[in-house]
């Protein structure tokens, strides 16, 4: 005798309210409405200016992933084939790289053209509304779900106030390099006395520039003459404007409140030493996006026990992973103060080893592999 199951779909009108206009909150609307769920996004009054000379690396798995559940960026990213570390303490020498010359490991993207092009294809989605943000809303009881990633919002400072902060000291200066063309896929990243220098390249020409220096030395040094000191391929033609950000890494104790989830830097801000705070991003988006997509094929609602659901899978992982890339922060800087050449030896030894390099180049690929 067979059993007939008729899985029926009801219709969909759940609403989620997104908060904030960054790029997580951007990224996190476009994966919903792709699964015909409408978006408020309700974003504050205050503009803050466009830097045009900041950057994100996104790991290949996520490159693919944005590619085929979010929109493709194809178009707007700079492939790279290899990373490579090198330390002051043993004079600029290679301690360590990732990836070979054949395969696509890391892409590198710029903000705004990211920026750009979610809100343009946003803005001719029907299932997506922006609007300033209204007192007359009652957040619980007007959405099914709402998402915040605004620090500033009264409902995140109400709800997300408990964290673990760390201080890191530290400011981060990131700029642009106009060059010479070179065939430019392969990222530097040096542990220098100052703190660590990242150039990643964009294109052919450009090359972006991320330096995190430790307070102490702020204001002391010009970072334009150390980039040209640690400059060590790069014929150029001219460094653009430099900006700074202070550095502070930080783990929401409570990911949620009722039907309110925090998301994106605000869940977990991290050093940007790895290039990992948006890659922990997009594996949030992904997991959200499984829940959400479980929950409307068994016709389920998306509510509260959504939160509960993501807390559970992700709060460990995320905090173990921000860990993991607070320990690399203290190894590099316990190196640089002790001026010890014997844990940038120890690394180069792990660089021989092909086992370890595979499940490093991994985890900075997938995140952690459980
Ligand atoms: C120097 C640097 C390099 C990085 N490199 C990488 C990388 O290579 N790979 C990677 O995965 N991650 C990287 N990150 C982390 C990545 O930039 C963040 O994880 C990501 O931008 C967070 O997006 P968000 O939308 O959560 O937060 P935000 O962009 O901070 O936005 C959150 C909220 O703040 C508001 N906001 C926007 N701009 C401002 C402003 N200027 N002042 C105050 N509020 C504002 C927005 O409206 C929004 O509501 C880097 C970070 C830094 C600082």
């Amino acid at each position: 005798m067979y059993h007939l199951i008729f899985v029926v779909k009801i219709k969909n009108n759940m609403r989620v309210c997104i908060l904030g206009n960054g790029l997580a909150s951007l990224t996190l609307a476009k994966s919903i409405v792709n699964q015909k769920i409408y978006v408020d996004f309700l974003y504050s009054k205050k503009t803050y200016p466009v830097n045009k000379t900041r950057t994100i690396g996104i790991s290949k798995s996520n490159i693919e992933f944005f590619n085929e559940k979010i929109i493709n960026i194809e178009k707007i990213i700079h492939k790279l084939k290899k990373i490579e570390i090198y330390s002051d303490n043993l004079e600029k020498q290679k301690l360590i790289s990732f990836g070979n010359n054949s395969d696509h490991l890391f892409s590198i993207v710029k903000n705004h053209k990211l920026q750009q092009i979610l809100e343009k294809n946003l803005f001719n989605n029907r299932y997506f509304t922006k609007t300033n943000y209204k007192k007359t809303i009652n957040y619980s009881r007007d959405y099914d779900l709402v998402i915040t990633t605004d620090y500033n919002h009264p409902i995140t400072k109400k709800y997300f106030n408990k964290k673990i902060e760390k201080k890191y000291n530290s400011v981060a200066y990131t700029t642009i390099i106009k060059h010479d063309k070179i065939a430019n896929n392969i990222a530097a990243q040096i542990f220098t006395k100052n703190g660590p220098l990242a150039f990643l390249p964009i294109s052919e020409y450009e090359t972006s520039v991320v330096y995190s220096i430790n307070n102490y030395l702020k204001g002391e040094i010009e970072i334009t003459k150390l980039i040209k000191y640690y400059n060590l391929k790069y014929n150029l033609k001219k460094i653009d404007k430099i900006h700074s950000f202070e550095l502070k890494g930080l783990s929401l104790r409570s990911y949620f409140h009722k039907n309110i989830l925090a998301f994106g830097d605000l869940l977990h801000r991290i050093h940007p030493l790895a290039g990992q705070g948006f890659n922990m991003t997009i594996r949030d988006i992904k997991f959200l996006n499984n829940i959400i997509q479980n929950k409307i094929d068994l016709g389920l609602p998306i509510d509260s026990k959504l939160n509960i659901e993501f807390e559970n899978n992700q709060k460990h992982k995320n905090y173990i992973f921000s860990s993991g890339i607070d320990l690399i922060h203290q190894f590099f800087n316990l190196e640089r103060k002790t001026k010890n050449e014997f844990l940038s030896k120890s690394i180069q030894y792990f660089n021989k080893n092909s086992s370890i390099n595979k499940i490093f180049t991994k985890i900075a690929d997938e995140g952690l592999l459980f």
